[in-house]
């Protein structure tokens, strides 16, 4: 729970808030300041925490992290996906050659990778091994960044050995973009087609077979650090509520005294509060080495879906004023949307809860 923490997670907690209010905020409606993110977040301690120690990194607990993306978001500064720096993602633990040609790139910030795990039902992505050469056919729909990215970490189906994370440059012949698109956030992304794209067999990420538990530990990583900004920006959104229930209406009524208003602002509270204490709860049972799969799930689902009426309310009780173009909670109501899908639709991964429970007889209440 966020109050039994020690004292030096405590002072991280302020190291990221003072960091939110003093670096990033000042920032906003500033043409991009990435770099200097990038520089402030380094003097502060914060930019390594996603790096492994082999590599200069920090290489902080669920729980650390946790609570410094909880304390940012609650501010809902500008640029914090600039606050921390690249992670290996899949690469982790890639061993040779992969880890000098890009992993090394990805952790300096030189090259940058996508992930492409979605495909279209009607175009899976499968590999053939041939001695030492790899061939891939197929297509990734949804990968962000893709347009962008020197390589994609791309998920592939290997006729006889199984799922396999497998390495492909961007210009590799045979790989070519489909299609570019924007999200409603405004996040860019890209659709690829794999046609007789051919690499060599030490692009597979660790062994044939094992891509999936390693493209599920990036993207159970990703379910809490998504649930962790949901619930920090839960805590922007009610603070902002707090401070307009504090004025009046144009009929001189303070607007908090209205017993309508007053419930819908405690449904608020009421599921922020769960959904912050499922947050470190989850945190904590990952840092204690225990499987948390389904508690990552859990967290993610309804920070996710909470979130999502959270700002609804917010908009709500602000009124019209909040949905001008430009406004904080506008923004909001797009950004937190598309959380339900990416990294798993709510659905789909209640479905994987359940299977946990009923065939694998794992996950806590
Ligand atoms: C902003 C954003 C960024 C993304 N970035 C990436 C990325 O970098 N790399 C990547 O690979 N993917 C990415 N994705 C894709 C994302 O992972 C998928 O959109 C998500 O997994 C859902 O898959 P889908 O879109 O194919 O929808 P579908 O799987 O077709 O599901 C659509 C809906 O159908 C219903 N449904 C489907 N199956 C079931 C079922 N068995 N039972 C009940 N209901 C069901 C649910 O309501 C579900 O929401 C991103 C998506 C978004 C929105």
């Amino acid at each position: 729970m966020p109050e039994l923490l020690t004292e030096s997670e405590r002072n991280l907690e302020d190291t990221a808030t003072q960091f939110a209010r003093e670096q990033l905020l000042p920032l906003a409606g500033l043409a991009d300041q990435r770099a200097t993110v990038i520089e402030a977040s380094k003097a502060a301690g914060l930019f390594a925490m996603t790096q492994p120690k082999s590599h200069g990194g920090t290489e902080a607990h669920a729980l650390e992290l946790t609570i410094v993306r909880d304390a940012l978001a609650a501010l809902n500064p500008p640029y914090m996906d600039a606050v921390f720096g690249p992670g290996p993602g899949v690469l982790a633990n890639c061993g040779e050659p992969l880890a000098s040609k890009y992993l090394e790139g990805v952790l300096r910030g030189t090259k940058r990778g996508a992930f492409g795990f979605t495909e279209p039902d009607s175009h899976p992505t499968i590999g053939t091994l041939e001695g030492d050469r790899l061939t891939i056919n197929g297509r990734k729909s949804y990968v962000t960044g893709g347009g962008s990215a020197d390589f994609v970490n791309t998920l592939v189906r290997i006729d006889g050995h199984g799922p396999a994370m497998v390495v492909v440059d961007i210009d590799t012949p045979g790989l070519s973009v489909l299609e570019r698109f924007s999200s409603l956030d405004g996040s860019k992304h890209a659709a690829f087609e794999y046609a007789n794209v051919t690499v060599d067999a030490d692009h597979i990420i660790g062994k044939p077979g094992e891509g999936m538990p390693r493209a599920m530990r990036q993207i159970g990583d990703t379910r809490l650090l998504i649930a962790a900004q949901c619930v920090g920006l839960m805590r922007w959104c009610i603070d902002h509520v707090t401070q307009h229930l504090a004025g009046t209406d144009r009929s001189g009524v303070k607007r908090g005294d209205k017993e309508g208003v007053r419930l819908r602002y405690s449904d608020m509270r009421i599921e922020a509060y769960a959904a912050r204490s499922m947050l470190y709860r989850t945190a904590r049972i990952i840092d204690s080495g225990e499987n948390a799969v389904n508690e990552s799930i859990a967290c993610k689902v309804f920070a996710t879906e909470t979130v999502g009426r959270v700002v609804d309310t917010a908009i709500q009780l602000v009124g019209g004023n909040a949905l001008v173009a430009g406004h904080p909670l506008e923004e909001l109501y797009r950004r937190v949307r598309s959380w339900r899908l990416a990294e798993g639709a709510s659905d789909v991964i209640r479905l994987n809860l359940a299977r946990g429970k009923l065939e694998l007889d794992k996950g806590r209440i």
